[in-house]
């Protein structure tokens, strides 16, 4: 397999290939996909080019790309004629293996734009810190967010904010951005992904263009760092990460990074980045109340001109399971339907949207057993050796990657897990995870198990 097969020379076409997978990706995490399928998974996917009514998106590896062919490829190929508005074929290809020798780290990346052009960022309007609505989940996010914006540099150094997706992470870099720039429309600063950052690199280190790539990264005063868990398990990428981040500390730069986990639980290749990640100050955003996204939703509808009762808002924000994103999505949704058929948003027609497109699609999170009996049956360790004291080693190794699956798919406490686990301390389930996470570091084998794992407890992707 050649990767000249891959090149797509056309980059105003790869752009509006990246913008529609962006609206075809949303689409489908409104529809009730588990959080852990669409980040490891549907998110990891790279739109690569678009020619001649073929539409290449590259996967970081063969089991992804097998994974999301058999569950998700008609509806990602519809998604996408939908939101392109021609015929197009979709392929999803696993990340060529064959490269030039000696020009790309050896760690999988999923995608090389055909053409890599930095333009000042611009955030998106919407994303202000006067839209975003405060609760008790995101209090202490938002302040530091506010904080970083009135004095980069001074305070939270690096402010490092984690949380589920959809749960405004990107919201808050844009308002951030939004605000420096508003009171000086040229001031250095840049937004990225952890993807895109990977995607630059890789595509600098390719055409010598590496001193081009560090100057603007390392010449801002404020950097900001989306998605930063895209770099677990890149070691090349994160050695970079790594050096911009000092370059910029010590010229006393703000940095400010989002991710869905802690940094404690990011698979990092190097104790120092953590650390670093660390130093300043780490908040969480957690899943709004009730009321905040009763909140959320009436101003959202007020942004975007629909009508809606406080009785609707709340009956929405009651029932619509799932992250804020999905929320926004079952308001668009609803208001759109409503408008279809002539009427305002009622209580009635909000029941019936909930009936047909929410209950059904609410996901069941598996059971401590059901993730038992998946962990038993891949290592062919009994379930009550998992359970029991033994430490043999293909038995406490099993045991650690119950633990590890188990705290993916609850995300439940450290303590509760160890009660599950017949009444261990909290420390030996966190170095059971660590363990298993420095393993798949390092074991593509052990990795895809692991995941073969998680991916047999959400046995559709969708319920
Ligand atoms: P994340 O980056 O955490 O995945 P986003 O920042 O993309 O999430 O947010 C998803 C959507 O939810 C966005 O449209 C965002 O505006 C909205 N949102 C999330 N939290 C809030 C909030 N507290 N107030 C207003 N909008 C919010
Ligand atoms: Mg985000």
């Amino acid at each position: 397999m050649k990767l000249d097969q891959y090149s797509f020379e056309d980059p105003p076409e790869a752009q509006r290939l990246r913008e529609a997978w962006g609206r075809v990706l949303a689409r489908i995490s409104e529809e009730g996909v588990t959080e852990t399928v669409y980040r490891r998974f549907l998110a990891t996917l790279c739109p690569h080019g678009l020619q001649n009514g073929r539409a290449v998106v590259n996967a970081p590896g063969q089991f992804v790309q097998e994974y999301v062919t058999d569950r998700f490829a008609d509806r990602l190929q519809a998604y996408l004629e939908d939101e392109l508005g021609e015929p197009v074929r979709l392929e999803v290809r696993g990340t060529p293996q064959e490269r030039p020798k000696g020009t790309v780290p050896r760690e999988k990346i999923p995608a090389i734009p055909a053409v890599v052009e930095t333009t000042p960022f611009t955030p998106l309007p919407k994303y202000r810190f006067d839209t975003f609505i405060a609760g008790q989940s995101n209090r202490l996010a938002l302040a530091g967010a506010k904080a970083v914006a009135a004095a980069p540099g001074t305070k939270y150094n690096p402010l490092f904010i984690y949380g589920s997706s959809g749960l405004g992470k990107t919201h808050l870099l844009h308002a951030i951005a939004q605000e420096l720039l508003s009171r000086n429309a040229s001031y250095p600063l840049h937004y990225i992904t952890a993807q895109a950052f990977t995607e630059e690199f890789v595509y600098a280190l390719q055409n010598n263009r590496m001193d081009k790539f560090r100057s603007m990264h390392r010449g801002v005063r404020v950097w900001l760092l989306d998605d930063v868990q895209f770099i677990a398990g890149k070691d090349k990428t994160q050695e970079e990460v790594f050096h911009t981040f000092n370059s910029l500390q010590s010229e006393g730069r703000q940095v400010v990074l989002c991710s869905d986990k802690p940094p404690r639980d990011l698979l990092l290749m190097d104790e120092r980045l953590r650390s670093r990640f660390e130093s300043g100050l780490v908040v969480d955003i957690q899943m709004p109340d009730t009321e905040t996204r009763c909140a959320i939703l009436q101003s959202k509808a007020a942004q975007l001109e629909i009508r809606i009762d406080h009785q609707v808002a709340m009956y929405l924000a009651q029932n619509v399971p799932g992250n804020v994103r999905i929320l926004e999505g079952a308001l668009t949704r609803l208001a759109a339907q409503s408008s279809l058929l002539g009427h305002g948003v009622e209580l009635e027609s909000a029941q019936e949207m909930v009936e047909r497109y929410y209950r059904a699609t609410t996901v069941v999170k598996p059971s401590f057993d059901q993730i038992l009996h998946i962990v038993s049956r891949h290592t062919n360790i009994p379930v009550s050796d998992i359970q029991g004291t033994s430490r043999k080693a293909p038995i406490a190794m099993a045991r650690h990657m119950a633990v590890y699956v188990t705290r993916e798919i609850t995300n439940d406490s450290w303590k509760h897990i160890g009660s599950l686990f017949g009444n261990k301390d909290h420390t030996s389930m966190l170095h059971a995870n660590k363990k298993v996470r420095e393993m798949m570091n390092r074991d593509k084998d052990l990795n895809a198990s692991v995941r073969s794992m998680i991916c047999d407890l959400y046995p559709e992707g969708l319920s």
